[in-house]
């Protein structure tokens, strides 16, 4: 069994409880993370296990009832805008402008494992696809 495999069972597992997750800790700054972009509404920070040698994930600071994309509502619309745009800003301050590619995974068959909406920045190598 390949590590891989195995963040693909546990994230298979893992549910949408609407309770806090780990983001929130990190959000609130009572663990650490390599933060590489934030403003008031948005933070972005290294993926602790990054699949690229850029690998970034973008939060709204306030969930708001956005555990996972498919739970979005017209009023979300403004927060996805500025998570998206940010996802650029990000692309930029890391040099990684001309390619990269953002992903949601959304729910157990795309192996969501934290419960926070995060789009995913990946890039600074030739990515393939389409993806696993
Ligand atoms: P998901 O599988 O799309 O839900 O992505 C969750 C991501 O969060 C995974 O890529 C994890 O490596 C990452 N992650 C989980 N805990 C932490 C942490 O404490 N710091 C940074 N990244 C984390």
């Amino acid at each position: 069994i390949t590590a891989s495999s195995n963040e693909e069972a546990a994230a298979k597992t893992a549910v949408d409880t609407g309770g806090p997750t780990i983001f929130d800790k990190i959000i609130a700054k009572e663990i650490p993370s390599d933060i590489v972009y934030e403003d008031d509404k948005v933070l972005a920070f290294r993926d602790i296990n990054p699949q690229a040698p850029v690998h970034i994930l973008i939060i709204p600071k306030l969930r708001d009832g956005l555990t996972q994309l498919s739970k979005a509502e017209a009023r979300h619309g403004e927060i996805l805008g500025q998570l998206l745009y940010a996802s650029k800003i990000v692309a930029e301050k890391e040099g990684i402008a001309e390619g990269f590619r953002v992903v949601i995974n959304n729910g157990p068959d795309a192996c969501q494992s934290v419960y926070h909406l995060h789009l995913h920045v990946i890039g600074g190598r030739q990515l393939k696809w389409p993806p696993g």
